[in-house]
C-alpha cells in the first residue's frame, strides 16, 4: 500500500424522492408552494473508496461517473491537482469530486474538515432564507411574508431573506419588502433575492429603492442575466445604497472575483457545489484581501465546515424555509446525525458545526437504499 490513500472505486447511488406541496406555477420554471402538487428531486449519494480503507461520502448533485476513470488510481489527498485538471472550463463535476476528497482527507488525518481548514468558529449566525413567493397560502401576499418573518424572529432568527419571484407583479415585491420591515422592526437583518428575476435595469432600480427605504442588508442577484453585466450593476450601486450580493449565477472563481474588482458587487457569493471547498477557500482569500465579505450559498454539512474557517463571512443560509411545508425534510432523510430546517437553530439564531473526522456525518443507508433508483459502480 502506498503512503497515501489511492482512489480504488466509485459508487454512485441515484436517489429519487418526492417533495409534496411543491410545484411550478403555470408558465414558470421556478418551483414554489402549491398545495397538492408533487415535485421529484434527485441527487447522487456518492462514495469514493480508497486502498487505505477510508471512504469519502457525500450527497452530491451531479453524477461524477464520466470522470471516475480519471480519478481511480490517483492520490486522494492531492486536491490541488484535481482543481488544476478539472476546472479548465465551468461545470458542476469538480465541486462534487472535491467534497468527497475533503471527506477522505479529514478521515485520513482523524480531523474534521473544519479543523483541516483551520476552522475556529463553533457556532454560525444563520438567516432564514424563505421559499419562492407562492400563489396561495404563506408567502403569497405581503402580509404573509411579514407573518413568516415575524414567526422566524420568534423562533430566534436574527436575519430573514425573501425570494418574491415568481410572483409577477413588481409592486407585490415592493409591498412585501416594506411590510416585512414594518412588522419586524429594526433589529432583524433583511435580505432580498430576486434570483435575477427582474428583466430590466429600471425594475431592478425600483426594487433597490424599496430596499433602501426599508434598510435591507443586501440585495441579491437583482436582474437579468445572471448578474454578469458588470457595468449595469456598477451603475445600480451608484443609484442605491443597499449593498449588492452577486456571484451565485456566475461559475468560476475568477468570474466571481471579476465582479468584485469591476465594482459590480459588494458581497460575493461562494458556491460550494460548483467550485468545491477548494475553490471557495480561494475565493474567500481573494475577497478578504480585497476587503470584501463572502457569503456561502445554501445549507449542508460542507457549507458549515467551510464557513467555520472563514472570518470574512456573516451568515449561514437556512434555505427554502416556508410556513406551511418542510422542504428540507426530504434531504434530511439521508442523515442519521444531522439536520437543517426551520427549527434547527439555537436560541441565539445560530447553528453548530458537525464534529468528527471528515464531515462528521453518519448516513441512514437504510433510507438511502430504499430511495435508490439506480446504481453505478466504477473500479
Ligand atoms: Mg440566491
Amino acid at each position: 500500500m502506498a503512503s497515501f490513500p489511492t482512489i480504488t472505486k466509485i459508487e454512485i447511488q441515484q436517489v429519487s424522492t418526492v417533495m409534496k406541496d411543491i410545484g411550478n406555477p403555470p408558465g414558470q420554471v421556478s418551483a414554489t408552494y402549491i398545495p397538492g402538487a408533487e415535485r421529484n428531486i434527485r441527487f447522487y449519494m456518492t462514495r469514493m473508496f480508497t486502498d487505505a480503507g477510508i471512504v469519502g461520502e457525500y450527497a452530491v448533485n451531479s453524477d461524477i461517473s464520466n470522470v471516475a476513470e480519471f480519478l481511480i488510481g490517483r492520490n486522494a489527498l492531492e486536491r490541488e491537482f484535481f482543481y488544476n485538471e478539472m476546472t479548465r472550463y465551468p461545470g458542476n463535476v469538480f465541486g462534487s469530486v472535491d467534497l468527497l476528497l475533503w471527506d477522505i482527507a479529514g478521515k485520513y488525518s482523524g480531523q474534521s474538515v473544519s479543523q483541516l481548514l483551520g476552522g475556529y468558529r463553533k457556532r454560525l449566525p444563520t438567516y432564514a432564507s424563505s421559499m419562492n413567493g407562492g400563489v396561495s397560502g404563506g408567502l403569497s401576499t405581503p402580509e404573509s411574508f411579514a407573518d413568516f418573518a415575524q414567526q422566524c424572529q420568534e423562533i430566534g432568527y436574527n436575519a430573514f431573506k425573501i425570494h418574491p419571484y415568481p410572483r409577477p407583479k413588481l409592486q407585490d415585491h415592493i409591498d412585501a419588502i416594506l411590510a416585512i420591515r414594518d412588522r419586524v422592526g429594526d433589529d432583524m437583518d433583511l435580505m432580498l433575492d430576486s434570483f435575477c428575476f427582474y428583466r430590466t435595469f429600471a425594475d431592478a432600480l425600483k426594487v433597490g429603492r424599496a430596499c433602501d427605504e426599508a434598510n435591507y442588508y443586501w440585495y441579491e442577484d437583482p436582474y437579468f442575466e445572471g448578474g454578469s453585466a458588470e457595468l449595469g450593476h456598477r451603475k445600480l450601486r451608484e443609484f442605491i445604497d443597499t449593498p449588492l450580493l452577486q456571484g451565485e449565477k456566475v461559475f468560476s472563481v475568477q468570474q466571481k472575483v471579476n465582479l468584485i474588482v469591476s465594482g459590480a458587487t459588494d458581497f460575493v457569493r461562494g458556491t460550494i457545489p460548483m467550485n468545491g471547498i477548494t475553490g471557495t477557500m480561494k475565493l474567500a482569500a481573494a475577497a478578504e484581501a480585497l476587503g470584501i465579505d463572502i457569503e456561502i450559498h445554501g445549507c449542508g454539512p460542507a457549507q458549515r465546515h467551510t464557513m467555520s474557517a472563514i472570518g470574512n463571512s456573516n451568515y449561514y443560509e437556512m434555505v427554502w424555509v416556508h410556513p406551511d411545508v418542510e422542504c428540507l425534510q426530504m434531504t434530511n432523510h439521508i442523515y442519521a446525525n444531522y439536520a437543517d430546517g426551520l427549527e434547527e437553530i439555537d436560541a441565539n439564531g445560530e447553528v453548530d458545526v458537525p464534529e468528527g473526522p471528515g464531515f462528521g456525518i453518519e448516513y441512514d443507508w437504510k433510507w438511502i437504499d430504499s430511495a435508490t433508483t439506480g446504481k453505478k459502480v466504477i473500479q
